[in-house]
């Protein structure tokens, strides 16, 4: 791309916020003060390329020359703060508030070189030129540099063919041991493909290997959900995760890891607000996932992705209640309210979308609001000495309104005269 085109791309209000640009170029003023030529690299350039809006997208300042002092320097002039990773002599820039600028950080980073002693782990860095930077990235698509200080404003780095890739619609690796290296990076080519619709190159795929997928079976639960999780943030989450199970990455994270059933699709976002019942996208996504299989599995799954307390939990609800549900069909109102009490709300409406159970959609918008009137301060001014009899006769008197026994205050009146004599 030349490099009047990139200028014609950054100057386009659809596709990039002026205030963005604005602050773009102040930070490449500051670099340019510096004397260190200063780049965006990453998804910023790929998606201002392929002339989609870049508003959301993070911004990646590459410096040949120290970051943490580009940082510093950003911070005197303009305010914020800086988080600081010394090793790596990179930082992350909080904008001052006052900027009420989206994305509200800037990750600051130092041209490095990186190399592998041991598969899947974390790598050794050391300073280099931003070609150095580019060649230790993923995919040539997000190995390209936007220059922005001075006079190389719209300058484009592409030393590895990623521009090329993206007119082919093609995800391909920069050398073949990447995905021994860092096998993340197969969550990212099949995140990718399926977000723009693009192949991921044969002889890519063909790395995906028994040895890239022997370590993909070691790398940490952790590592793993959040990869899992940016792919459920994303609309085309069900191609991805299929393009997984077909390529046994869900296998070799566990046997147990079921594919995910595209027919849940449409639900991702249907948190019901109205019912009370809020989840994220990924939250509803491992609900659906593991709903069919057995508590011990969704177990075993939850401690291999590390899955906090609070989403194990819903998985789980939402299992047991997929898999009891037969038992419960035929229950009355009270019966089915007392069972799902002792269940998340958000996985009971997991299970109604998947299976329609209305019993499910009455418990969630009326039955587990209802309460008999008479409350436990009113049995004692009746004289009920204090004891479990309280708890069983609330209950009943909550059944009775449930199942239809009771519908009026004197309904009500009458069953808890009956319930004192008993
Ligand atoms: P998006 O946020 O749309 O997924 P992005 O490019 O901003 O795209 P990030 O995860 O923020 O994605 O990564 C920023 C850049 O860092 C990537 O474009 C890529 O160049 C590099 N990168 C990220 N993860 C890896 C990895 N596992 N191996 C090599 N390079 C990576």
């Amino acid at each position: 791309m030349k490099k009047d085109e990139a200028l014609r791309l950054l100057h386009d209000p659809n596709l990039i916020r002026p205030q963005s640009l604005i602050l773009l170029s102040n930070i490449a003023d500051l670099a340019a003060s510096l004397k260190v030529p200063c780049y965006i690299v990453g998804g910023f350039v790929r998606d201002l390329i392929l002339k989609r809006p870049v508003h959301d997208a993070d911004y990646d300042i590459v410096v040949e020359g120290d970051a943490l002092t580009l940082g510093h320097a950003l911070v005197k002039t303009y305010g914020g703060h800086l988080t600081e990773h010394p090793k790596f002599r990179t930082a992350i820039w909080h904008l001052p508030s006052t900027f009420n600028f989206q994305p509200s950080t800037i990750d600051l980073i130092t041209a490095r070189k990186e190399s592998y002693e041991t598969p899947g782990a974390l790598p050794t860095v050391e300073p280099s030129v931003i070609a150095d930077d580019l060649r230790r990235r993923d995919f040539p698509v997000n190995a390209m540099a936007l220059r922005l200080d001075g006079e190389h404003l719209g300058e484009l780095l592409d030393p590895l063919g990623g521009q090329a890739d993206l007119e082919k619609k093609t995800l391909r690796v920069l050398h073949p041991r990447s995905f021994i290296d860092d096998p993340t990076r197969i969550f990212r080519a099949v995140r990718y493909a399926a977000r723009y619709g693009f192949n991921i190159e044969a002889q890519t795929l063909d790395l995906v290997n028994e040895e890239a997928l022997k370590i993909l079976h070691s790398l940490s639960g952790e590592r793993l959900r959040h990869e899992l999780d940016l792919i459920l943030d994303e609309e085309s989450a069900p191609q991805a995760l299929t393009h997984l199970a077909d390529l046994g990455v869900l296998t070799a994270i566990h046997p147990k890891l079921p594919a995910f059933d595209s027919s849940c699709a449409d639900w991702l976002d249907d948190a019901n607000e109205r019912l009370g019942v809020q989840a994220d996208r990924r939250t509803m996504g491992y609900m659906f996932w593991f709903m069919e299989l057995s508590e011990a599995d969704v177990i075993l799954l939850a401690n291999r992705l590390n899955f906090t307390n609070e989403l194990t939990l819903d998985v789980w609800s939402a299992a047991q209640l997929f898999n009891g549900l037969p038992h419960l069909t035929n229950m009355k109102p009270s019966e089915w309210t007392y069972t799902l009490e002792k269940l998340s709300p958000i996985s009971i409406y997991a299970v109604y979308l998947t299976t329609q159970e209305n019993a499910l959609l009455r418990y969630l918008s009326f039955w587990r609001h209802v309460k008999p009137h008479v409350s436990g301060a009113d049995l004692k001014s009746r004289g009920l000495p204090p004891g479990p009899r309280y708890g069983e006769i609330l209950s009943r008197l909550r059944s009775a309104w449930l199942d239809g026994e009771a519908s009026s205050k004197e309904d009500e009146a009458a069953l808890l005269e009956r319930l004192l004599k008993e």
